[in-house]
């Protein structure tokens, strides 16, 4: 499933493709995806309007058509994006197709079908549209660091590692990179979050940044079913201390055959005993 560093690469990747581009056409072919597209609405929301830029907000895209009309698009959990010339047949799972005036098509793929497209109302000086409020601040802007992480820990029962992955409290942590940030920062993903002292929240805030910052320099973890936008499979290239090594020794303190996976919400967790606590 794409998370937050692959979310952020797409946008990249689209962002000088599409910015400037004038929308002729949308085509759907499904009636379908994580809600109904509703593709009357979505063709009159972009019929000749011209794309004015493209953000990742968590991770959903958003696009800014002007004049305070958006979209709002998500990639589930298999959504991947190409550009290719209008004459390029579509393939079975192409399930929207912006048509663009200069003769190319934007075109949406979903095999699983929880991805999402639908249109959205964006509020003045760039704020994020409604269908985002209750979203917590991203983890790599200034709002987000030691003091805020403190705050919101406060009587806060949850073990830390659930609490990092509610996307009211930050966003876009996902399994994956809330494992490898506890372990960078040397928490145990089964503290109490009201147990974290003000110096560990510090730690965990810069390592969190650290770990997703990471990330997009390397184009995404590519776990699963990412692509990039031209198509290609992302490096293997983010070093994972923990996730996924249960019975590995652990890289920081040689603990042999140390690292351990345990479930918490439902979710695997791997850590060192001895050396996160
Ligand atoms: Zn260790």
């Amino acid at each position: 499933m794409p998370e937050l560093p692959e979310v952020e690469t797409v946008v990249r990747g689209l962002r000088p493709h599409l910015v400037g581009a004038q929308i002729r056409e949308v085509t759907a072919t499904v009636g379908r995806l994580r809600a109904p597209v509703d593709v009357a609405s979505l063709g009159e929301a972009c019929r000749g309007r011209t794309i004015r830029g493209l953000r990742r907000r968590a991770k959903f895209i958003v696009v800014d058509l002007g004049d305070g009309v958006g979209m709002l698009l998500h990639l589930g959990m298999t959504g991947t994006f190409r550009i290719v010339p209008r004459e390029t047949p579509l393939t079975p799972y192409e399930r929207v197709a912006w048509e663009l005036a200069d003769g190319r098509s934007w075109r949406f793929a979903d095999v699983r079908r929880f991805g999402a497209v639908q249109v959205c109302a964006l509020p003045p000086g760039g704020g994020d549209p409604e269908e985002l409020s209750g979203l917590g601040p991203e983890p790599l802007s200034a709002g987000f660091d030691g003091a805020f992480l403190y705050a919101a820990s406060r009587a806060r029962e949850r073990p830390v590692k659930t609490h990092i992955m509610d996307q009211a409290v930050v966003v876009g942590v996902g399994n994956i990179y809330a494992s490898e940030a506890l372990f960078r920062a040397e928490i145990s993903p089964k503290r109490r979050s009201a147990a974290l002292s003000r110096a560990a929240a510090e730690r965990l805030a810069l390592a969190i940044k650290a770990v997703l910052t990471d990330a997009i320099a390397a184009g995404g973890t590519t776990i699963g079913d990412f692509r990039h936008v031209d198509g290609s499979e992302g490096e293997f290239a983010v070093n994972l201390n923990v996730y996924g090594r249960h019975g590995f020794d652990c890289p920081r303190c040689g603990l042999t055959a140390g690292l351990r996976r345990i479930v918490q919400a439902g979710r695997s967790s791997f850590y060192c005993p001895r050396c996160q606590r």
